[in-house]
């Protein structure tokens, strides 16, 4: 089936729109916890934008829309999940 309208999201960073497929999804699963690219639960969109996820303030807000706390290696693992989607 062709999808005919893109699902849009919102990048928490710039808060510009874009399609999903070109984001970067980082979940907090009801069950494993933080994940990237994978997951169910509440989920947060950043683009591939250096400037969006090198910013500083990325874990608060990431931790603002996950709504949950972010440990403090999570920022590591974070920059080579994304670096290397
Ligand atoms: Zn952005």
């Amino acid at each position: 089936m062709i999808q005919q309208n893109p699902v849009m999201r919102v990048c928490i960073s710039c808060r510009k729109t874009y399609d999903r497929e070109n984001l970067f999804k980082i979940t907090k699963d009801h069950k494993q916890g933080i994940m990237f690219g994978r997951g169910m639960g509440r989920s947060a969109y950043i683009c591939q934008s250096k400037k969006c996820y090198s910013d500083s303030k990325i874990k608060k807000k990431l931790q603002k829309s996950l709504k949950t706390f972010l440990e403090p290696e999570f920022i590591e693992i974070f920059e080579k999940e994304i670096t290397s989607y």
